[in-house]
């Protein structure tokens, strides 16, 4: 099969040849002729699918010789949870639709309103947003909806995971009743299938593969260290194995600046994307770990969450993830569109029961490899596939006020405690009358819900 039996016009497929593609991708060849059909279309990709082109592609066709945009509207909305992401698909439209006289743009907060508003008013074919700016914006009356055609929610599960769900109710509110829906998520879990439901009608199904397959192109193998020792470990694979581009992972943003600092101090090039980088910052990180200035690219999920950089050879998890579904995403970093992609686990005895998480939803015991000289301490016990789920711990109820989550993105007002509790009282000797700042409870501790779909296995 090839793009042009696909019913693109000649303008996208120069533009697609011109990117190096040959062949459409599977989702691509399901996704493309379903959206230039009209259907809405609900799809389970992930990142690396090549999803991306598989929406935009059809939606620049279905825009060509369409009605001029009004002013303050547009015609396609495109939702993300983040803002790479948001700035990925963006760079994805401006790439494939070069030759075409469409407008495009991205709006995502961390960055000032003021331009975006100014860029509104003549109104754009297509708009990507995240779902907060969005709304911002449309309170300032910045945007209307009223001639929209085509509404895209990406990556739909991690919206819900990041707590938007509330944004995206108001945002679907507010969509013209006619208007295409196209939904796209990594997995189809119980809570996305009830938000399909709101959104997609009869929509065309199309599920390219499990979100565990990418993992089988991927070298994975785990590399059993005592907790300390994890920074001088990745400096010697780094070093012995000569490593050009490596993402890294950590659990934390404080995690991540301090092993940046630790990589730095060895001489190697690295840098921290995170929640609490400015968006400025976060961009410029990223050009430079893709144009090779920077070496070690480390990464909090939330920050790397759709990250786009072709062909990445090495993804090392300092840190194990604590929802096992995000090691999938991780590793979905490397290998991508047939590339061969390596992915390391510094895993500690500490982190076992992650790893066991990780081995029972990937369906397979991650062979081990030690690095001479590094044996832990603390000895990680043996897989076993079919042992139990360790029990996890309850988690802690949060106190009041506003939380948000180890990315500092916004979470779900939902998964508050909806009762409002009464002030406590000080005890005696309590200076602060206020009892410690509240924390959300980590993902860690969270109790662990299975759909009946190994593959939708996601812990909340
Ligand atoms: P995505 O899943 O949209 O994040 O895309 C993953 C990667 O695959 C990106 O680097 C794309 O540039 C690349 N890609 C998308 N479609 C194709 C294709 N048909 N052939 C080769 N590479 C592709």
């Amino acid at each position: 099969m090839t793009f042009s039996t696909l019913g693109l016009s000649a303008p996208i497929l120069k533009a697609i040849a011109e990117k190096g593609y040959e062949t459409p991708s599977p989702i691509q060849a399901e996704a493309i002729p379903a959206v230039l059909s009209g259907a809405d279309v609900m799809a389970a990709a992930q990142t690396g699918t090549g999803k991306t082109a598989g929406f935009t592609l059809p939606i620049l066709e279905t825009l060509i010789g369409g009605p001029k945009v009004r002013a303050n509207q547009a015609r396609v909305l495109v939702l993300t949870p983040t803002r790479e992401l948001a700035a990925q698909v963006a760079e994805s439209i401006e790439t494939y639709g070069k030759h075409l006289s469409l407008t495009s743009m991205v709006v995502f907060g961390g960055v000032k309103i003021n331009p975006q508003m100014i860029k509104l008013r003549k109104g754009v074919d297509i708009l990507v947003a995240t779902p907060g700016r969005l709304l911002d914006l449309h309170g300032q009356n910045a945007i209307r909806f009223n001639q929209i055609e085509v509404l895209v929610l990406d990556e739909a599960d991690r919206m819900l995971d990041m707590g938007f769900m509330p944004d995206i109710r108001r945002i679907l509110s507010l969509m013209p009743k006619n208007c295409q829906n196209l939904m796209f998520s990594a997995t189809f879990s119980k809570p996305i299938r009830a938000l399909a439901r709101t959104i997609v009608n009869q929509p065309v199904e199309i599920s390219v593969a499990p979100p565990n397959a990418t993992a089988a192109k991927v070298k994975q193998w785990v590399c059993p260290v005592d907790k300390k020792r994890k920074p001088a470990v990745l400096i010697k694979l780094i070093h012995n194995n000569n490593w050009g581009q490596v993402l890294v992972f950590t659990r934390t943003k404080h995690g991540a600046n301090r092993l940046t600092r630790e990589l730095e101090a060895s001489h190697i090039m690295a840098t921290a994307i995170h929640g609490n980088k400015s968006q400025g910052a976060r961009t410029r990180a990223l050009a430079e770990f893709k144009q090779g200035e920077v070496q070690v690219l480390v990464a909090t999920d939330i920050a790397a969450r759709g990250l786009d950089i072709d062909q990445l050879p090495h993804v090392v998890n300092f840190d194990l993830p604590n929802v096992a579904a995000d090691y999938v995403h991780r590793i979905g970093r490397t290998g991508r569109a047939g590339a061969e992609g390596e992915a390391v686990s510094l895993v500690c005895a500490d982190e076992f029961d992650e790893l066991a998480d990780i081995e029972r939803l990937i369906n397979q015991v991650l062979p081990r490899e030690g690095m001479e000289g590094f044996d832990p301490l603390h000895v990680l016990p043996a897989s076993n596939l079919s042992a139990k789920p360790a029990r996890k711990k309850k988690p802690k109820k949060p106190n009041k006020g506003r939380r948000s989550n180890t990315d500092g993105q916004r979470r779900d007002a939902s998964a508050a405690p909806k009762k409002k509790r009464p002030a406590r009282r000080p005890k005696q000797g309590d200076s602060s009358g206020e009892g410690k700042r509240g924390v959300w409870p980590a993902k860690k501790s969270a109790n662990k819900k299975s759909t009946n779909r190994s593959s939708e296995s996601r812990r909340k």
